[in-house]
């Protein structure tokens, strides 16, 4: 261990505390215990949270009011996580609709407001308020979730995303931010642009960390898996494997992941947060099927259309409490996700868990048969031509005709292509017919993100049941 590495846990760390009246690391030592307390007790503990928000929101948050009288419900008559279904969701377009006057609490000082925005990817950009009381919950949070991946102290962190332009949230980029986080934490901070980087530009950028640093990267999936395959194609080495790849941002596929760990021999863990509520969820330490929910942060509830809870294995839509921020409360708030409920975890961590996140609730096929496929159902059925594609996109061009973008490897021919279409078809069931197309690069989004399915413009179906 360095000696910086020594001294800031004992003597760093608690002195910032001290003087900036923020607790990170106290927040993160309390997570590092509680995440082994039993599932009942953790519930508990939110339910304790839950209550009071419930109450302030309804007395101070005239939205709220509204939809809980509207829907017969008192703050009082929500006693168990289930009874929250009582309580009618709310989307970001009521949200925004009521932003601020009726949806901000009228009982708080104004410098606890912290503005935030959502990106434009599922339509319009969404501003809100978080609560910068609630700040230590999510800087522990990321410490935390770091922890688990197996990031270690002073360890480089190369964040792989879209360039500013493209992302209105920035996290940790000030100039000041970083040169704190260098002399405090002895951590490099480097952004790298997703669109732009290539294999070579990352082995440079490897090459000039000091000798015996290790690294970590925190990117999306989508330019990480782009550049896993440019380095198996060129044969271009690392000097050096990450200590941890953490996935945020977008749906991480089997193809993208299996590329990911052959290319930087390095496990994958898939992160997931939200603009209006960070730091949410990360794949459990000692179980890469399940990811566990921070319980002390947010209530996620993964439900039915008609708003009861998934059973364990059953895809439905991901709808979020969360539990510190007072300014503007989201609660029952749907995210416009899928994911899949979980069940307990063998691991003996109480926090509880999902499956995994589907995808954006826009993000699927529609069948004529009245089937919808998310991302993740469809990587699940075309996976064993997985070692012969790099990416993959579907478009839903019409109610009848989807088109199967494929980036090639060298191994890939027509009669794999025909093959894929072939199965496909029968996959999705009668009317729809699938059209292989390869291409060199699968195009992103105005936001920079890519979408694994997507409708082309202008074109629309009815929504129907799910299934994965
Ligand atoms: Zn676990």
């Amino acid at each position: 261990m360095t000696a910086r590495g020594w001294l800031a846990p004992r003597i760093l760390f608690p002195l910032y505390e001290r003087l900036s009246g923020r607790w990170p690391w106290t927040e993160l030592r309390r997570l590092r215990t509680l995440q082994w307390r039993s599932p009942e007790e953790l519930e508990a503990r939110a339910l304790w949270k839950l209550r009071p928000l419930l109450a302030h929101a309804y007395t101070h948050v005239p939205y709220y009011r509204d939809l809980f009288d509207g829907a017969g419900v008192r703050p009082d008559d929500i006693r168990t996580m289930s009874d929250l279904a009582r309580v009618p969701r709310s989307g970001k377009a009521e949200l925004r609709a009521n932003f601020p006057a009726r949806i901000v609490a009228d009982n708080l000082p104004k410098r606890r407001r912290e503005t935030a925005m959502t990106s434009g990817s599922t339509g319009l950009p969404f501003a809100f308020y978080t609560d910068r009381a609630g700040l230590d919950s999510r800087l522990g949070s990321y410490l935390f979730f770091r922890e688990w991946a197996g990031v270690a102290f002073g360890d480089a962190a190369l964040y792989i995303a879209a360039p500013p332009q493209l992302s209105p949230v920035r996290a940790h980029s000030s100039p000041l931010s970083r040169l704190a986080r260098r002399l405090v934490l002895g951590e490099r901070v480097i952004h790298l642009s997703g669109p732009d980087l290539r294999a070579a530009r990352l082995v440079a950028e490897l090459r000039r960390l000091p000798a015996k640093s290790g690294y970590w990267i925190w990117g999306w999936p989508s330019y990480v898996g782009r550049l896993a395959a440019e380095l198996l194609e060129t044969g271009v080495a690392l000097p050096t494997a990450p200590r941890a790849i953490i996935a945020y941002a977008e749906t991480l596929t089997a193809a993208d992941a299996a590329a990911i760990v052959r290319a930087f021999q390095c496990r994958v863990t898939n992160h997931y947060s939200s603009y209006e509520v960070l730091h949410l969820a990360q794949t459990c330490p000692d179980n890469p099927e399940a990811l566990h929910v921070n319980s002390e942060r947010a209530v996620l509830r993964v439900v039915r259309e008609d708003g009861s809870p998934a059973a364990p294995g059953e895809s439905g839509r991901v709808v979020i409490t969360d539990l510190t921020n007072r300014v503007m409360p989201f609660i029952n708030y749907d995210i416009g996700d899928w994911a899949v409920a979980g069940a307990p975890c063998p691991c003996g961590r109480g926090f509880p868990t999902l499956t995994s996140p589907e995808g954006r609730v826009g993000e699927v096929i529609r069948t004529p048969g009245g089937k919808t496929i998310t991302p993740v159902g469809l990587g699940w059925h075309i996976r064993q031509a997985f070692p012969y594609i790099w990416e993959y996109q579907a478009v839903q061009t019409a109610e009848d005709a989807v088109v199967l973008r494929i980036v090639p490897t060298t191994r890939f021919s027509a009669d794999l292509a025909r093959k894929l279409a072939q199965d496909l078809e029968e996959f999705l069931g009668p009317g729809l017919r699938v059209q292989v197309e390869t291409v060199d690069r699968i195009a992103v989004e105005a936001s920079g993100k890519r979408l694994i399915i997507k409708r082309s413009h202008g074109w629309r179906s009815s929504p129907s049941s799910l299934t994965r």
